[in-house]
């Protein structure tokens, strides 16, 4: 028997399952799809996960290499990775009891199975319906909808010729999972995904090489972001090969061993490692969700929606990984809560994807909000810059890590901040001071006369303000 709704969502990622609780709290009756389980990629295959393995990592190189110089000395320090992942799992699993238990709160009809869109039902005025294949067998259910939202996702993409193992070829998925630490692994794609999976390994003892095409790793930041990452992370132990084009078809694999080649400045060069990780994007989940059986648009692999969300159809909207742009967890549930207010003819501002903040947790961390300064002088910006060193801060130096900087790009003709860079420690929960300021059209004038408590690595952020005129206390 068919179940009807206001609104079903397809997908029970960070996207989908936060629009299903405001859909919930809205009073809209609403069915969650999930052929996988409720959290998708962010909890079971990203965000939470690779944080979790980057924190052991951080500690164990925290205790291996700094704690003599807080005084704290111990005999041998051990890396037991079964406690690592065991620790990463235990999160993970807290985490998805925590939103299974959100859907029954919002009395949330959730079908676990794969859904599939079949267009407009004959037994229904609705304009939609999904057939969910159920994941235990049973009967196929059938969900007469007003609204859809698509909320599929993404998976890793490769290079041609590279194919997965995920046993000596790994993706972010395989690598998540892998039982025992490699010697030595290649990584191919120094973006933030590559550059967050470089830094943990590295920082568990595991020798790193990273081969990125582009002339700089993340090379979407701030190009004094990208440098001193390189230059911080180099001085760890981890290899770059930058402006260099792997070379699929040079591929060989023995029982424990990689090698591949790529192409540098007209050279080509060999590369062999225990293990190779392939880091080199994502594409949309848009196969098999009977797309044919609908009039959506796909752009460049993604699925076209507007900046209400909704797609060519007009109840169906989509939202998250499978639209492309900003791929973050953050984004995706904010498009799910904006596509349900709008359907609830709520009117919203559309969404400024300028001022959503970007982080990177290697160690160091990376964040930023805005644009670069590169992108503000080619903009016409008449830009200044203030930046401020976190070797001027006491608290980074009681914390023992005064690393790297935060960098204000801002407009001299209205004083509008464009741009804030950051890299350092703790730089990713840093960031929401420089999102606030740029949602409120703070002057780095108003960020500066915000008092900063002291000692705090918030000062930071003041000390930078101040530097953009030229007014830095402490430097
Ligand atoms: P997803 O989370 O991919 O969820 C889609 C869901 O749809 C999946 O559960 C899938 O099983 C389900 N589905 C697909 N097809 C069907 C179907 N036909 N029927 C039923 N269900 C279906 N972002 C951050 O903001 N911060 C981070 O630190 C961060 N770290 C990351 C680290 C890694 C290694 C990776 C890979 C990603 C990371 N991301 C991070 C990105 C973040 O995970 C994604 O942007 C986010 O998960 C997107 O959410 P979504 O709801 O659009 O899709």
């Amino acid at each position: 028997m068919a179940r009807e709704y206001d609104v079903v969502i397809l997908g029970g990622g960070t996207g989908g399952y936060v629009a299903a609780i405001r859909a919930a709290q809205l009073g809209l009756k609403t069915a969650l799809v999930e052929k996988g389980k409720l959290g998708g990629t962010c909890l079971h295959k990203g965000c939470i996960p690779s944080k979790a393995l980057l924190k052991s990592a951080e500690v164990f190189d925290t205790a291996k290499n700094q704690a003599a110089d807080f005084g704290v000395v111990t005999k041998e320090v051990t890396l037991d990775f079964s406690r690592v992942q065991a620790r990463k799992e235990g999160i993970v699993k807290q985490l998805h009891t925590g939103v299974t238990a959100l859907m029954k709160k919002g009395k949330i009809d959730v079908f676990e199975g794969l859904g599939r869109m079949l267009g407009p039902s004959i037994f229904s005025p609705m304009p939609g319906t999904i057939s969910v294949e159920m994941n235990n067998g049973d009967e196929n259910e059938m969900l007469i909808l007003k609204n859809l939202i698509i909320a599929t996702g993404s998976r890793p993409r490769t290079l041609p010729g590279l194919a997965i193992d995920e046993e000596q070829i790994m993706s972010s998925d395989g690598a998540l999972s892998m039982e025992t630490l490699p010697k030595s692994i290649l990584i191919v794609g120094g973006g933030v995904i590559g550059i967050e999976w470089a830094s943990m390994l590295n920082d568990f003892g595991v020798e790193v090489t990273v081969l990125e095409y582009a002339d700089r790793i993340i090379p979407t930041e701030d190009e004094d972001i990208s440098k001193e990452m390189k230059k911080l992370l180099t001085k760890k132990g981890i290899t770059f090969a930058t402006s260099a084009k792997v070379l699929p078809e040079t591929l060989v694999k023995t029982d424990d061993s990689v090698a591949i080649s790529a192409e540098m400045n007209g050279e080509t060069i060999a590369f062999t490692a225990e293990k190779m990780l392939v880091s080199v994007g994502r594409q949309a989940n848009v196969e098999g969700i009977g797309m044919d059986n609908t009039e959506i648009e796909i752009d460049n692999g993604y699925i076209k929606a507007r900046p209400t969300f909704q797609t060519k159809e007009h109840h169906i909207y989509a939202i998250g990984d499978v639209i492309g742009g900003l791929q973050l967890a953050h984004v995706a549930s904010h498009e799910g809560i904006a596509a349900v207010e709008h359907i609830m003819g709520m009117k919203n501002e559309p969404m400024d994807y300028t001022k959503i903040s970007r982080c990177i947790y290697s160690n160091p961390e990376a964040s930023s909000v805005g644009i670069t300064e590169k992108q503000a002088k080619e903009q016409g910006f008449d830009v200044k810059v203030g930046k401020f060193p976190f070797m001027a801060i006491g608290k980074a130096l009681v914390n023992g890590n005064s690393d790297g900087f935060v960098k204000i790009v801002a407009d001299q003709k209205t004083n509008d901040i464009l741009g804030v860079h950051m890299i350092g420690a703790h730089v990713t929960d840093l960031i929401s001071e420089a999102g606030l300021a740029m949602v409120l059209d703070a002057t780095p004038w108003e960020v500066a006369s915000t008092i900063h408590p002291h000692p705090s690595l918030s000062e930071v952020m003041g000390e930078a303000a101040l530097a953009v005129d030229g007014n830095a206390i402490h430097m």
